[in-house]
């Protein structure tokens, strides 16, 4: 080949490069502890009330204060507002005036879990079970047979809400059980999706009875009395409950050579710590820096801690009038990165992929104009200018960074707060870490890829 046609080649051509040939030794070293603060992360929050109260520790370690209405906001000053114990607003006041926008990362920290129905608790065949009602999109069959926690809050009538931490370390731990084999021939020639039914998610909590051979409900009366002596509480107190069943599984490397992270609930945790920590590390903004974690996407972003909520509008009001700024003016001039989770190529599953649009682990933070499902229903579908945008943000920031789609066009789709965002009248990009069995008890994500995420956030808070 001529050294011209070489030379036209490497101008024409795009230049995907796994990110283990592009990053450079500081990127390289700093990868590392970034990753052992997001395990910490991952196994302070495994509930979005957990999450939000962690963040706040280390929000307040790096000198955030609670926003109080009416506070006078100089640059450089760094406030929080929790919005009822279960979603995170941090803003960090720039250098400008809020009329010319803010840069917001958006994250959620809820996670797909099995949540307590209102009436949980019962017995069967001389054993004690919750009741469940999944949240967010699970797929049934991965839930059975592996150990759980449950883990959330109980409000008592009184106005006193008592944390509940069910599994934790060595204490016991609970399971929800499948069929043997043996008796599996039916129920294993059912599709995944239905051999495992919704209501057959019962909680296995115990098998001692508590009473005498002919008392009604000593089994049932057992966990009472368990859980009366730990947490004071009786069956009517799990009426006002918010009680979630989640994997016992640690975050811990995987592979031999430990570049994956497994875990529960990386999405979007992994997002929410990148937007999280990169808040938390930058110095005054020149445009007010806003990290949102919100609560409920996973099942539509409804609801007053969902995305959909005003309480974000509402915080970013009071921001905008200490500076005489109207909000909509702020809108229409700000940029969020709807940051989440994206799905990273599979080879074991190639076929739902689209090998030339998919996300692949170690390319670095995916980015995604749109997600959506059935040609794009559902989707923010981000401007060709928005996204020429973020192409130079994260250029200039040294981030490595790849282009992508959720999978083929007919297989599939999800969404993300991109278009509650969107909405508002603010540009809006999709950007987020490749996950490797998204919505499984127990996900996988590269820590490049993780790193690069963390990088990005940055770089959009301090363009
Ligand atoms: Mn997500
Ligand atoms: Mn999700």
């Amino acid at each position: 080949m001529s050294e011209d046609m070489k030379e036209l080649r490497r101008q024409l051509f795009t230049a995907a490069k796994n990110g283990y040939d592009r990053i450079g030794e500081k990127d390289l070293a700093a990868m590392e502890p970034y990753c052992h603060s997001y395990k910490q992360f991952l196994n302070r929050g495994k509930t979005e009330r957990e999450c939000a109260l962690y963040s706040i520790e280390l929000a307040e370690a790096h000198g955030f204060v609670p926003y109080q209405r009416g506070m006078k906001l100089q640059p450089g000053d760094k406030v929080y507002r929790l919005n009822r114990g279960k979603s995170l607003m941090l803003a960090v006041i720039g250098s400008e005036s809020m009329a010319n926008g803010a840069n917001i990362v958006a994250s959620h920290i809820d996670s797909p879990r099995l949540d307590l129905k209102p009436t949980p608790l019962y017995e069967d065949g001389e054993m004690a079970y919750f009741k469940t009602h999944y949240y967010g999109g699970i797929r049934k069959y991965q839930w059975v047979t592996i150990p759980l926690e449950v883990r959330g809050v109980v409000a008592l009538k009184g106005g006193e809400t008592v944390r509940v931490v069910l599994g934790e370390g060595d204490e016991s731990k609970f399971v929800i059980t499948d069929l043997l084999p043996h008796l599996g021939a039916e129920q294993g020639k059912k599709p995944l999706n239905e051999a495992i039914p919704g209501e057959n998610l019962n909680v296995l909590l115990g098998s001692r009875p508590l009473g005498e051979e002919d008392d009604k409900d000593r089994f049932k009366l057992q966990i009472l009395n368990r859980l009366h002596e730990k947490y004071g509480i009786v069956e009517d107190d799990l009426i006002s409950a918010e009680l979630e069943v989640v994997p016992h599984a640690k975050a811990t490397d995987i592979g031999l050579d430990a570049s994956l992270i497994g875990a529960y609930g990386h999405d979007d945790r992994v997002c929410a710590f990148a937007a999280l920590q990169s808040i938390l590390d930058i110095a005054v903004p020149r445009k007010t820096a806003v990290c949102m974690l919100a609560d409920k996407e996973e099942i539509g972003s409804m609801g007053v801690t969902g995305m959909q909520s005003a309480a974000f509008d509402t915080f970013m009001e009071d921001l905008c009038e200490s500076q005489g700024v109207a909000l909509r003016v702020c809108y229409e001039n700000a940029f969020c990165l709807s940051s989440d989770v994206t799905a990273a190529f599979d080879p074991n599953f190639a076929d739902v992929f689209d090998k030339r649009n998919a996300a692949r682990i170690n390319y670095g933070m995916g980015l995604c104009k749109y997600t959506g499902a059935r040609g794009k229903s559902g989707s923010s579908d981000a401007g060709a200018e928005t996204v020429a945008y973020v192409r130079r943000v994260l250029d200039e920031a040294d981030v490595i960074w790849q282009m992508s789609e959720l999978g083929k066009v007919d297989a599939g789709g999800g969404g993300t707060v991109a278009q509650f965002m969107a909405n508002r009248n603010i540009a809006t990009l999709d950007a987020g870490v490749p996950v490797l069995s998204m919505h499984a008890p127990f996900e996988t994500v590269s820590k490049l890829d993780c790193y690069m995420t963390y990088k990005g956030c940055k770089a959009v808070y301090e363009a």
